[in-house]
């Protein structure tokens, strides 16, 4: 049958080739009637984590077999799927939430299914970028989806720059869609501010489609300070930026710029009469950093303005 066709309760069996299905980000409601159909009808479904999915699987009573399909297999069984669809096998991609391929697996198994001539049928749904998107009343007529970004501040710090850069090229406005772990949030926020100056618009959405679900919106130096005279950060978080041509001024140095790691310190020495070790960590604990990646930024400053100094 062909899968556009596909209506609940049709008995007709489904064409061979591969279904990348969405899952719910949380709430379980959140899934398609034609994707439960899909993974009820198919042989297998390749998983991101098996048990992960045999839960979605038990809740509503789908005995269809999991096998895992996760970034350090993929490789290996994209061929022995490959083979399976190209002999008319109905294999389902899932991964443990929202659409396979955005910041999942998924993509390599698509793109050697394409070359290799197998049907490949998308069958959409929950994804967390999108959802806090449309909710979050920035831009949405254009947006760029980055995707989580490095884990080290300085390699995040550079990638922030960066896309400060082509936005300053481009001169069009836009939002910039982040995925973010609820361990760095807060370091991320700081480097935002860094990067792009403290006024930049943001949006945090947390927690989407789930009994906490949250939007925090304001200036990144606003959602930032919120965020971080909470006692707990948790949940998951997806970062929305209003990359405006006003945001882009504001980075550059000026009223709205945030402090350099140097400024906090002496700010945080002349209040409290700290040493600048104690210092730094005062300031580590604010900014949601450690100790070293703080220490580390502090030498890339004095680098920067010794080079500046230079005649
Ligand atoms: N493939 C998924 C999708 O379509 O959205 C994304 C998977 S990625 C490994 C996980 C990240 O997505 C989380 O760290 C968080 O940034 C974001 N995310 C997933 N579920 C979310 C939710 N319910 N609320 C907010 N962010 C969420």
């Amino acid at each position: 049958m062909n899968p556009a066709e596909m209506a609940p309760g049709d008995a007709r069996p489904l064409s061979s080739g591969l279904y990348v299905v969405a899952t719910p980000i949380g709430n379980l409601g959140d899934i398609t009637l034609r994707a439960l159909e899909v993974l009820r009808r198919v042989d297998r479904i390749a998983c991101e984590d098996t048990r992960q999915t045999q839960k979605l699987l038990n809740r509503f009573g789908i005995a269809t077999p999991a096998v895992s399909c996760h970034e350090h297999n993929e490789r290996e069984r994209a061929v022995e799927l490959i083979e399976a669809m190209k002999a008319g096998a109905r294999i389902a991609l899932v991964s443990d939430a929202g659409t396979p391929g955005i910041s999942d697996p998924g993509n390599w198994l698509v793109a050697q299914a394409v070359a290799a001539g197998v049907a490949v049928i998308p069958i959409p749904g929950a994804n967390a970028a999108l959802a806090a998107l449309v909710a979050s009343g920035l831009p949405a007529a254009e947006f760029h989806f980055v995707g989580f970004l490095p884990e080290k501040s300085g390699a995040r710090r550079t990638r922030l720059e960066a896309l400060l850069a082509e936005i300053k090229a481009s001169g069009a406005p836009r939002t910039l869609v982040f995925y973010e772990a609820p361990h760095r949030i807060l370091a991320t926020l700081t480097d935002l501010e860094a990067v792009w100056g403290g006024g930049s618009r943001i949006v945090l959405a947390r927690e989407l489609t789930k009994v906490h679900e949250e939007f925090l919106r304001g200036t990144v130096a606003e959602v930032r300070k919120e965020l971080a005279g909470r006692e707990q950060v948790r949940g998951e978080f997806v970062v929305l930026v209003a990359a405006q041509l006003r945001a882009v001024s504001a980075a550059h140095p000026g009223e709205n710029a945030a402090p350099t790691v140097a400024e906090s310190i002496a700010r945080l020495r002349a209040g409290t009469g700290a040493d600048e070790k104690e210092a730094l960590k005062a300031l580590a604990r604010e900014r949601g950093v450690s100790k070293s990646e703080l220490y580390r930024e502090l030498q890339r400053e004095r680098a920067r303005s010794k080079a500046r100094a230079k005649p």
